[in-house]
């Protein structure tokens, strides 16, 4: 397909480069504007290799990182169960969280914030009340409170990926997986993406590619950076489900630190579960608070390999922590995590006006990137965003 437009000769609309977490919502969404989009991915969509794999990702609608996050996480969630509907497959579940920690800790003054700005039905709970509610995660330190978010809960990544990437398919877009872009150059008049073995020419580009995405737009302050990730099992005997140790972020006991997770979940069969397919469970998930400094590290070159010591902090912390949770993990794997200086993340325009990004994860996107890849189609098209998103605009570093 291609059309003219003052004499130029255009493959598609919009190419979307990286369908990963916000990539294929993006494509997604810009298909389903009716634009004509060409979509590129490297690997298949839910691969392992990029900052979206490890099964689950915590959705919470109380952010603590900014109360602009909430109407994001809203919109993401009516996507998410619109992707549920159209892939039959289950992408998220509300279990509510915990969060924890001194009353004026990040953590507790941060999601408050959130909870306040959008009169959130959020519960602030005092020690005693989370040591009745519950007691799997009943260490607490003198003076520790909680505020319990009914909303919180989990989005499966890889699902959801592969869910956005069929919906983008079924609204039309034309997505080429396995295949590795080489070169995004904007000019006045469109822009050129060349592949290892073709060129297009589009009018607008999209550029969702994660921990690679200074490749293409090298003025973005971004540092990928490898972290590994672990799961860990209840102790013989114990519960650590998630009825019990729903979503949390929390401070560690006599450390000065939190970790985030979640409980575990048995794998659920398809005659339970409403009409959606079979699903395997997972173990409980614990994650440290990934503070920098940051190595940049090159994500065509990520070390793989897990290497002796580098799980025996996480240990050190679950042990103190969860009295139930076996702190030898079960599982362990590496993943890639893109900072930005702000721990914001980069969705919107940047200074070349044919070219969108959206990308800077800092840890916490996933749980909106289906918002944000809508975010990044009405930047294209120079439609009125749905919220307002400038603390996320890419040009604030410049
Ligand atoms: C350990 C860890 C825990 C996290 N926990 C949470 C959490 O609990 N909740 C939460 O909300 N978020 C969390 N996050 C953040 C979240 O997972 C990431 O923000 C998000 O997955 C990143 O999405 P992305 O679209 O920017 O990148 P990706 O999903 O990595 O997508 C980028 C895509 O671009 C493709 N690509 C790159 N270069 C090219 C090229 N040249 N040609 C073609 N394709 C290309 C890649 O293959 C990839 O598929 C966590 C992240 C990590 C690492």
């Amino acid at each position: 397909m291609s059309s003219t437009d003052r004499g130029n000769d255009y493959d598609a609309d919009v190419a979307v480069i990286g369908l990963g977490a916000i990539g294929s919502s993006a494509a997604w969404r810009l298909a389903a504007r009716g634009l004509d989009v060409l979509g590129f991915e490297q690997f298949e969509p839910g691969h392992a290799w990029g900052g979206s794999t490890g099964k689950t990702r915590l959705f919470r609608v109380a952010c603590l990182e900014h109360p602009g996050l909430t109407p994001i996480a809203r919109r993401a969630r009516e996507l998410w169960r619109e992707l549920e509907t159209s892939s039959g497959e289950r992408l998220f579940f509300e279990t509510g969280g915990l969060m924890i920690g001194p009353p004026d800790s990040h953590i507790i003054e941060g999601t408050l914030r959130a909870a306040d700005a959008h009169d959130l039905p959020v519960e602030r709970l005092d020690a005693d009340e989370i040591a009745r509610r519950f007691p799997a995660r009943a260490r607490l330190d003198p003076g520790d409170v909680g505020v319990w978010d009914p909303e919180a809960g989990l989005v499966r990544p890889e699902a959801a990926i592969v869910a956005a990437v069929d919906a983008a398919r079924a609204a039309g877009a034309r997505i080429h997986t396995n295949t590795h872009v080489i070169e995004v150059e904007p000019d006045d008049d469109g822009v050129t993406i060349r592949t290892d073995d073709a060129e297009y020419r589009v009018r607008h580009v999209a550029v969702t590619s994660g921990p690679w995405i200074t490749r293409f737009v090298p003025e973005l302050p971004l540092t990928p950076h490898r972290v590994v990730m672990t799961w860990f099992r209840a102790r013989d005997g114990r519960n650590a489900n998630l009825d019990v140790l729903p979503v949390f972020i929390r401070s560690v006991p006599g450390r000065d630190t939190w970790i985030w997770g979640h409980g575990a979940m048995p794998g659920i069969h398809a005659g339970d579960s409403d009409g959606f397919d079979d699903l395997d469970g997972f173990d409980v998930k614990v994650g440290p608070d990934f503070d920098g400094p940051f190595a940049d590290d090159d994500p065509d070159a990520i070390d793989r390999d897990i290497h002796p010591g580098e799980t025996d902090e996480i240990r050190d912390l679950v042990a103190a922590t969860f009295p139930d949770v076996d702190p030898e993990p079960s599982g362990v794997t590496t993943c890639i995590m893109t900072h930005s200086p702000d721990r914001q993340f980069v969705v919107g325009p940047t200074a070349h006006p044919r070219v969108v990004v959206g990308g800077g994860c800092s840890g916490h996107s996933f749980k909106h990137a289906s918002a944000l890849g809508e975010l990044v189609a009405q930047s294209v098209v120079g439609e009125q965003a749905f919220t307002d998103a400038g603390f996320l605009d890419p040009r604030r570093f410049a």
